[in-house]
């Protein structure tokens, strides 16, 4: 259409889309569809969070704020960074957007261009290769299966590097498969960094507090402090704070990185929501009890998807450290036929015969970029679950 610009041509709807929209038409249609495939905790926004936005609203701070954030709230995000990842960040270091998206859309938008490449381990989360390709940049993924955790080697990326890449972008825990790296394993892959000096670093950490191995959360920017200057740590309150429509995302990097994000967005959406701001203010500086507890509650969800699911015969699901979503591997059930007679060459028509068949909306893997697989949610209650994970083994079972 020559009506659009070359950039629009380059991305796609998220392709998670065409599933969720089907689950939501059976739904209309009174057909009883589980769906697995939501990217949002099911718990509420904490009341203290909600009542520093009532305060907020009351106290008129109801107008634009500095375009990175306002000072209570950057220092709030130093603050955090400091205490929870021991990184030594100053406010110019630090952006705040309109949630993490925004923070890694400005990021690539204001550093990468035609002729730009950018290493994304797959399967990656939906949005890297699409605003990746918005900016007009080529996006080099690297295959990291099931069979080595779901999680790259160092080895793999020193390959993958070119004197055109610009971006490592690194997602632990991931969302879709939940992997996430020891602090070992990130000093492992930074030391790769430090053999090549114009290559930079993301990490997005928006699932940091969704964690549940016995050793702590670690960053790259925390375990290979000397190189701070080439890595942009992400985070938000999306998912650690169950505020994902507040839309409060950060970012600490270094200043000449964060100025031209800054500049980015003062000429998009200028400051994230004033009140949301105020609510974020509060979440950061809060008490953290209710993680533990939602973390437990997440983790019995997480041992029961794991349990059912590696179960059925075809299906290998490894049990991921953190986030809220498991990538069970489907290669057992490619090839096999439905009572039908269809045969299921890829994970979409896969997902496509669990909504028909079972009723349970799953993403494929082909969305994430590595298959044979699919992302299950267990953001949702241990019942709805457990009558998920019972209609998956009895469709998986009727296959021939
Ligand atoms: N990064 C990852 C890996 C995510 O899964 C998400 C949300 O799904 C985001 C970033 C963006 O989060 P938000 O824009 O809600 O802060």
């Amino acid at each position: 259409d020559h009506r659009l610009s070359a950039a629009i041509g380059r991305i796609e709807p998220s392709p998670t889309l065409a599933i969720t929209a089907r689950a939501a038409a059976m739904k209309a249609d009174g057909i009883d569809v589980i769906s697995l495939s939501a990217g949002e905790p099911d718990f509420d926004t904490p009341d203290f969070v909600k009542q520093a936005a009532i305060a907020a609203i009351e106290a008129g701070q109801t107008k634009y704020t500095a375009v990175g954030g306002t000072p209570a709230l950057k220092a709030a995000v130093v603050a955090k960074f400091a205490r929870e990842n021991r990184i030594d960040y100053s406010p110019p270091e630090v952006i705040v957007g309109v949630g993490g998206k925004q923070v890694l859309f400005n990021a690539i938008l204001a550093t990468v261009g035609p002729g730009d490449e950018v290493i994304v381990p797959a399967p990656y989360w939906v949005s890297y290769p699409d605003i990746v390709r918005f900016a007009g940049g080529s996006v080099v993924a690297v295959p990291a299966g099931r069979e080595q955790g779901y999680k790259v080697t160092p080895e793999q990326i020193a390959a993958a590097i070119t004197p055109a890449t610009r971006w490592v972008i690194f997602n632990s825990p991931s969302n879709p498969t939940g992997a996430a790296y020891s602090g070992e394993e990130l000093a492992a892959l930074g030391a790769v960094l430090r053999d090549h000096p114009h290559v930079m670093a993301i990490t997005d950490d928006m699932y940091e507090h969704i964690w549940y191995a016995d050793t702590p959360f670690a960053t790259l920017a925390e375990v290979c402090p000397d190189l701070k200057d080439r890595i942009l740590t992400v985070n938000g309150c999306s998912k650690a704070y169950a505020m994902t429509g507040w839309r409060i995302g950060f970012a600490g990097g270094p200043r000449w990185l964060i100025a031209a994000m800054t500049k980015l967005q003062s000429q998009s959406t200028s400051n994230a929501c004033s009140i949301a701001q105020a609510a974020a203010l509060a979440a950061l500086d809060g008490p953290k009890d209710f993680l533990a507890e939602r973390n437990a509650a997440f983790r019995a969800r997480r041992d029961l998807v794991v349990e059912r699911l590696d179960a059925i015969d075809g299906l290998a699901c490894p049990s991921p450290e953190g986030a809220f979503y498991v990538y069970p591997d489907a290669s057992g059930l490619i090839g096999r036929a439905t009572p039908e007679g269809v045969m299921l060459s890829n994970d979409a028509d896969l997902a496509e015969y669990l909504l028909a068949e079972a009723r349970v909306a799953v993403v494929p893997g082909a969305a994430f970029g590595l298959s044979p697989a699919f992302r299950v949610s267990y953001a949702t209650s241990r019942e709805i679950l457990e009558t998920a994970c019972e209609r998956i083994a009895r469709a998986c079972a009727k296959l021939g």
